[in-house]
């Protein structure tokens, strides 16, 4: 790919003067790259895009559109190779090491089973995923629990059900903990949440003596944690978490991150401070980055998991002492690569803007979803990329912004990317890197339902998530059905 910003004069005579410096206009704008598209992704015979052997336009006739499809294969695969690249990692130093699938990147009761079958573990963060992986089968052993602000009633659920491990973050969560276990007479395995000072994300990470942020002990006030902790009969203390953010590539920022945590767990290690079954735990966090466009060039799971743990192991050895059983908690890089979102093309219009260069064309293609089935391009000026999946463009490649139908003109999904000239509407469009945070965070906004979501394997398709209909919102609304009030579960109404 030419590099756009070492080259001032374009370097094709088809760029946008309005494109971003990454994107270029690609040979074939019908082109699927295969770091962007789930693993089963091609082309049939009729130029319709495929996914695990089914046409888009087979999948639109039956879930309709929006839809996202998800490639069971693709997450299936995913999960089993990012834990065997972790345990490989720790083989080799003699270790051991567990990963956890971060459920907040997309859960139903389907995907939890995938990652059961994969030898997961599932890490919820609220009462309403906890009850999603109960509800899967996950045995709770192998289930962590994260939250800043965990109720009273889903500490007393989670300690109840008898779940794995619970990741403290504030010194009262440590006092509800005390107290519920000393009430109910069980016993439960935390750990202490750290705030490392490091912040990574995507090619850059900074590392400051104290971070900004919600989440975690500063590592100083985490020694008192774990010292309260000790005092509490029937909680035991297993290791320190930290995870440093999200969309990272590369393994500086982990490596950063891990140098400074040991120097604390070598200490707690010292003093004889872990109690848990199993010996000492040392969770890293999730955060590995996917490719959204064809500029970002993820680093190769395996090639991760031994940076890191080569870099854990070897602070380790000059601290003297024994590697601990290591931790991950990937959500992203295990669902969002192989997600798909479908949508059709309504409305087509080309603005001219005014730039730098002069005045360009800026083609907007509007498609019927949007910012409620994903949020992230508004939310977090995230960037994606988008192919005809009906049938392959004839036409040459014209820089394209698509846009949602809602009332809003953040409303983009798709912010840049070279689309065939002859797009009309009824096209299908395959936006693809949707499979992580955008289920989780889809909305309601302008009464727009959310979509299904289908999983596809082996050429066949069914819905594990149903798409809701207008009187799913309608049902809520009690001037509609009658004003009632809100049931409060049981214990829900204390916190
Ligand atoms: C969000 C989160 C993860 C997962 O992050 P990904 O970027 O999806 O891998 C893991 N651990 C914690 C504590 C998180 O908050």
């Amino acid at each position: 790919m030419p590099d756009a910003a070492a080259d001032p004069v374009p370097a094709d005579p088809g760029q946008s003067a309005l494109a971003p410096g990454w994107l270029t206009p690609p040979e074939d704008p019908n082109d699927l790259v295969p770091a962007v598209w789930p693993a089963s992704a091609r082309r049939d015979g009729d130029g319709a895009l495929t996914i695990a052997g089914i046409a888009a336009p087979d999948l639109v006739r039956r879930f309709g559109t929006p839809v996202l499809v998800i490639d069971e294969d693709d997450v299936r695969t995913r999960a089993r190779r990012t834990r065997r690249a972790f345990v490989d990692a720790a083989a080799r130093h003699g270790g051991t090491a567990r990963v956890y699938y971060a459920g907040k990147a997309f859960l139903s009761t389907e995907i939890a089973r995938w990652m059961i079958d994969a030898d997961l573990g599932v890490d919820v963060c609220s009462a309403g995923e906890l009850e999603v992986a109960l509800a899967a089968g996950v045995p709770p052993e192998r289930i962590g629990f994260h939250g800043n602000n965990k109720r009273v009633f889903e500490l007393e659920r989670a300690i109840s059900v008898g779940v794995g491990t619970i990741i403290v973050d504030s010194d009262i969560e440590i006092e509800r903990i005390g107290a519920i276990t000393a009430r109910t007479d069980r016993r439960q395995t935390v750990l202490v949440r750290v705030n490392s000072g490091v912040h990574a994300e995507t090619h850059h990470f900074l590392a400051t003596a104290h971070e900004d942020q919600k989440f975690g002990f500063t590592l100083e006030a985490a020694e008192r944690a774990v010292a309260r902790i000790r005092e509490l009969p029937l909680v035991d203390f297993a290791g320190l978490h930290c995870h440093i953010g999200s969309q990272i590539f590369g393994t500086g920022g982990f490596r950063e991150s891990a140098a400074r945590v040991l120097e604390l767990h070598a200490r707690l290690q010292e003093a004889d401070m872990f109690t848990a079954e199993g010996g000492p735990v040392l969770n890293l966090g999730g955060g590995f980055g996917i490719a959204y466009t064809r500029a970002d060039a993820p680093t190769p799971i395996a090639e991760l998991a031994d940076g890191i743990v080569d870099a854990v192991a070897e602070q380790c050895a000059v601290r003297g002492i024994p590697l601990p059983t290591l931790a991950f908690e990937p959500g992203r890089s295990i669902v969002g690569p192989a997600g798909v979102t479908l949508y059709e093309v309504g409305t087509i219009k080309s603005v001219a803007v005014d730039g730098p260069a002069g005045t360009a064309e800026r083609r907007y293609v509007s498609v019927d979803g949007g910012m409620s089935d994903n949020a992230r391009t508004a939310l977090y000026g995230a960037q994606y990329s988008a192919r005809l999946a009906s049938r392959e463009g004839v036409g040459a490649p014209v820089l394209s912004r698509v846009v949602g139908l809602h009332c809003e003109s953040g409303d983009v999904v798709v912010d840049h990317e070279y689309l065939p000239a002859d797009v009309a509407p009824g096209d299908l469009l395959a936006v693809p890197a949707t499979g992580a945070y955008c289920a989780p965070l889809a909305s309601n906004y302008n009464h727009v339902p959310r979509p299904p979501v289908v999983a596809v394997t082996g050429g066949s398709a069914r819905v594990i998530v149903r798409g809701e209909r207008i009187e799913d919102l309608l049902a809520r609304d009690a001037g509609i059905h009658g004003a009632a009030d809100h049931p409060v579960a049981a214990g829900e109404g204390e916190a």
